[in-house]
């Protein structure tokens, strides 16, 4: 018979890490159960917008929040998590690959997203070599130089006109044959004086030796030599299992102010769920699950 935890934490990211510290101040048994540890962040090579450490590797940081948890007591275990199950009363418990189970009072789901993917074969050899995911972190790096955005809906459009204030020249690249989205950022695209678009185009190869030196393009036989790419062409929320919660049309987790879900004894923390206005980033899945935290211990006190 597996023991009953106050708080199960499903995740390895920055919300599981910070909503585990808390929860060890609160003294809460709890568990993170979760793959990846780090989480997204890990594959950032700098972070220079994380209070108190101006500059740092993505996994240097994810290291230290961890190894805080760490030292405060949480067991980490992990494993995927492929099933949620049980209710408020008799308690919740959680099914792992390879067939581990697991329970307790409180459920705490921190999954994040997985970015997508273009899906061709030279990819993977350039992600933190040029190929990035995300312009506010990584457009820095690409002072005066040229880059290109794939995507042209609202995420690549603002990334183009971030992009357009650091490089010499960006590139937006899009398989439809006009821009989507908001008119403000379409219009900002515009009239930028060094965004080209390049439309109905689909990237089909990406080149170089050790880091990223252009794009081939599947329009007119183009090669663009770039400095970086970054894929602006969306995330998705990772749900590998189904918890019986309410979920918003694009699958993120809704949760109320308190970082609780439709279902008692369930909360949601960082980029899984539809709160801090759709910001994800580091600091705001620490504050979500630094609430979530808070919002268990009181919840499990009262229950
Ligand atoms: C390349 C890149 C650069 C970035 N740069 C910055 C930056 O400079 N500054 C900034 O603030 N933000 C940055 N971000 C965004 C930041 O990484 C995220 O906002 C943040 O990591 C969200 O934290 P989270 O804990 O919600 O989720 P995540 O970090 O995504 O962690 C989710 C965790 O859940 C685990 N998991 C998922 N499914 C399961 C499952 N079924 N079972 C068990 N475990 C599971 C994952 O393996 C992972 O450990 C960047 C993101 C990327 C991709």
């Amino acid at each position: 018979m597996n023991k009953i935890r106050d708080l199960i934490i499903i995740g390895a990211g920055p919300a599981s890490y910070t909503a585990s510290i808390y929860a060890s101040r609160y003294k809460l048994d709890h568990a993170i159960v979760g793959l990846m540890p780090g989480g997204a962040i890990t594959s950032a090579h700098r972070v220079c917008n994380y209070p108190a450490f101006e500059d740092l590797s993505g996994n240097d940081l994810m290291m230290k929040m961890r190894q805080h948890a760490l030292n405060y007591g949480v067991e980490e275990l992990v494993y995927r998590v492929v099933s949620v199950g049980g209710n408020r009363e008799e308690g919740f418990y959680i099914g792992t690959e390879g067939g581990k189970e697991f329970s307790s009072r409180a459920l705490l789901i921190a999954t994040g997203t997985r970015r997508r993917k273009l899906g061709i074969s030279s990819e993977s050899k350039f992600e933190g070599k040029g190929i990035s995911h995300c312009a506010t972190c990584d457009g820095s790096f690409y002072k005066d130089k040229v880059v290109a955005v794939v995507g042209g809906a609202n995420a690549a459009n603002m990334a183009a006109v971030y992009l357009s204030e650091i490089a010499k020249k960006v590139y937006v690249i899009y398989r439809r044959n006009e821009l989507r989205g908001d008119r403000i950022w379409i219009d900002e695209v515009l009239n930028s004086g060094n965004i080209e678009l390049i439309l109905s185009a689909n990237v089909i190869e990406f080149l170089g030796d050790e880091t990223l030196r252009a794009v081939r393009l599947d329009r007119d036989n183009m090669e663009l030599e770039v400095d970086g790419a970054f894929l602006e062409i969306g995330a998705d929320p990772a749900l590998d299992f189904d918890p019986g919660i309410k979920l918003t049309d694009e699958g993120y987790i809704l949760v109320d102010e308190s970082q609780k879900t439709s279902k008692e004894g369930i909360y949601a923390a960082g980029d899984i769920t539809n709160a801090s206005n759709g910001f994800q980033q580091v600091i705001t899945a620490c504050s979500e699950g630094a609430i979530a935290a808070n919002s268990i211990y009181y919840w499990l006190k009262a229950s």
